[in-house]
């Protein structure tokens, strides 16, 4: 088994220098002000050592990512139910796509793509303040890395705020089907913050590690999901964590992984390893390009594919 520090070290530099970057997201003004040229990855094993590479400890717009931790929070709080509301489908779509919400009488196709996540978000949301959800979502990232200092960038969110109008249409047509029970605005509001939330690498790797150990966190011995649970989140991740990308990332990766239009990816070997890169180029999907050629060179070095070694 080659050496996970030496190789990730490796691949590090090899992003480092590569020219072939992507276009950094720029609907969202501003993620666009962010370093094209950042690079940063992090593993950490189930013995809990962590190796990392360039800008592992540099905060970034989580985006996306954070759909992955609304989704277990929601499953904690409604169970199967929530499968009412949201499909659990790849879409085949764009992220922010609206036309299956037509054919599917406003239920969004699985809950990564943005209508489904707002969706899911409006069920966390019921019973509370905006304020108080927020408050939870945080806390439980915080929880999760045991990292008090994570932080939402409330400028990014601000900046989403402004600018969301996609967001806002497909929030109000799935309100116009009865899908969500809050007022749109406090819904979208959730939303654009918990995608704001800011994390490095290390963090979100850290935060991971419950779906890479059948729900348990290994340092602790804390079960923060049930393993049927964690088996099921990393199902949707490895056919719905990259959109209309979800089959070439399986493709090529061949890891569970949920990326973020700020450039990060988590990815999750299960009983291996829980990963998090940081590229903040994307491909035409809206995916990490650097970030899914790093993570395609870890899963061949190391074996780790779930496919087969
Ligand atoms: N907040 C972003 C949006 O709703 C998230 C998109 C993403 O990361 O894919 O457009």
């Amino acid at each position: 088994m080659p050496d996970l520090q030496t190789v990730v070290r490796e691949i590090a530099q090899e992003m480092r220098e590569r020219t072939d970057r992507g276009e950094v997201a720029s609907y969202i003004p501003e993620l666009a002000r962010v370093d094209p040229s950042a690079f940063g990855i992090a593993v950490i094993d189930a013995d809990g050592e962590v190796a990392a590479g360039g800008d592992s400890d540099t905060p970034f717009s989580i985006q996306s990512i954070s759909k992955v931790f609304t989704l277990t929070l929601a499953l904690g709080k409604a169970g199967d139910r929530l499968w009412r509301r949201v499909g659990r489908e790849p879409s085949g779509s764009p992220f922010n796509s609206i036309v299956q919400l037509e054919n599917e009488r406003g239920v969004p196709r699985n809950p990564f793509i943005n209508a489904g996540a707002i969706a899911v978000t409006d069920l966390i949301l019921s019973g509370h303040q905006p304020r108080e959800a927020l408050g939870e979502i945080l806390r439980f990232m915080q929880f999760l890395a045991d990292d008090s200092t994570i932080t939402i960038d409330k400028a990014v969110a601000a900046s989403e705020q402004r600018t969301g109008f996609r967001n806002a249409a497909l929030a109000n047509y799935m309100k116009s089907f009865g899908i969500l029970d809050n007022p749109v605005a406090y819904t979208l509001g959730v939303y654009f913050h918990h995608c704001a939330i800011a994390m490095s690498c290390r963090q979100l790797a850290m935060a991971g590690r419950f779906l890479a150990y059948s729900g348990r966190n290994p340092s602790t011995g804390l079960t923060v999901v049930p393993p049927e649970r964690a088996r099921r989140i990393n199902a949707i991740m490895l056919t719905c964590g990259h959109y209309d990308g979800s089959g070439e990332f399986a493709y090529r990766v061949g890891l569970p992984g949920k990326s973020g239009v700020g450039g990060g990816i988590l990815a999750v070997a299960p009983g291996k390893a829980s990963i998090a890169v940081w590229a903040p180029g994307l491909d035409a999907s809206g995916n990490s390009h650097l970030g899914r050629i790093a993570l395609e060179m870890l899963a061949k070095r190391m074996g780790w594919s779930i496919f087969g070694s």
